[in-house]
């Protein structure tokens, strides 16, 4: 039998380090507070924007919704988002992508003021997780992986990890993620050659291919930590890309899907919006 290292609780405790930031940066005379900005009524951005309004909620996080018209013009839209990137009560901002086709997403990504950046969309965040600075925001998925491990007490130093993605929002950061946390850090992807030969020696495993049970027991030895980012939907249920059925009696310890990752990813945005007003009241 493997450990089952759940999501839930990571994402407990970074709410309760969250609030006691708020109450404090509250105590100095700021409110932190997140713009959500939405073009248009792509129902799944509203679900998710439903998703981030009540998990501000329920940490008490202030958050304003901007809702721009799917035709806006990329001029109209660079003057609006002009004003809420400048706000000075404005602390994180959430943007969700895609835009319509229409606007120039990597210019407007661009835009975004690197200290509010809590999605990590500008390139100028990501350049820092390359550099390894700390005054980064880092992708939310990446830092939610390092945080389970750090939970959990698995050793990251020293360890051989293996990530199955090469993505700029999970693999590539995260491999610079572990590289930081002094990890051995070995990144696969689709055309890699055996990668069984890589996953069953690993001590920590990341999975992130987007494939429903993609990773039989095959893959798996009682080495592996295993850390299941892939959300996928497969016969009317959410299922991980691991054969949760087939890994769980191999290995070491394992995320479920659903119930690991994606609790505490959503957690790390609000912690990015807390730690920038948290900069802000502390200079
Ligand atoms: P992506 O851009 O499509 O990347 C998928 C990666 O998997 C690529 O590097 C691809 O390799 C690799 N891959 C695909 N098929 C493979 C195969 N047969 N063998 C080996 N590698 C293979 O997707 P993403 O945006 O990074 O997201 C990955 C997964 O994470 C998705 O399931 C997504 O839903 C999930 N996700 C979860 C969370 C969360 O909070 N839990 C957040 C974000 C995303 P190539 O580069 O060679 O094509």
């Amino acid at each position: 039998m493997s450990e089952i290292l759940k999501g839930a609780p990571v994402a407990a405790q970074i709410r309760a380090k969250i609030a006691e930031k708020i109450e404090i940066c509250r105590l100095k005379g700021v409110d932190p507070k997140v713009a959500i900005v939405r073009v248009g009524e792509n129902p799944d951005d509203i679900a998710y924007e439903k998703r981030v309004k009540s998990n501000c909620e329920k940490v008490g996080l202030s958050y304003h919704v901007f809702v721009l018209d799917d035709d806006i013009t990329q001029e109209d839209f660079e003057k609006g988002f002009a004003d809420i990137n400048g706000s000075a009560d404005i602390d994180g901002i959430l943007l969700f992508r895609p835009l319509p086709k229409h606007l120039d997403e990597e210019k407007i990504c661009g835009m975004i003021d690197p200290k509010k950046d809590i999605d990590c969309m500008n390139p100028v965040n990501l350049n820092k997780v390359f550099n390894g600075d700390k005054d980064r925001f880092a992708p939310c998925t990446s830092e939610a992986v390092v945080e389970i491990l750090k939970y959990y007490e698995v050793p990251i130093a020293g360890a051989n990890a293996v990530v199955v993605n090469r993505s700029m929002v999970l693999g590539k950061p995260l491999a610079m993620l572990l590289l930081d946390e002094n990890a051995t850090v070995t990144v696969c992807h689709s055309k890699t050659a055996d990668i069984k030969a890589h996953t069953k020696q690993a001590d920590i495993v990341v999975t992130g291919v987007g494939k429903a049970n993609f990773f039989g027991k095959e893959f798996f030895s009682e080495k592996n930590v295993v850390v299941d980012v892939g959300i996928n939907f497969a016969e009317g249920r959410m299922t991980g890309d691991v054969d949760f059925e087939q890994a769980e009696p191999v290995v070491k310890a394992i995320t479920p899907v659903p119930g690991g990752v994606g609790a505490v990813t959503s957690m790390i945005l609000l912690k990015h919006a807390v730690e920038a007003a948290w900069r802000r009241v502390n200079g």
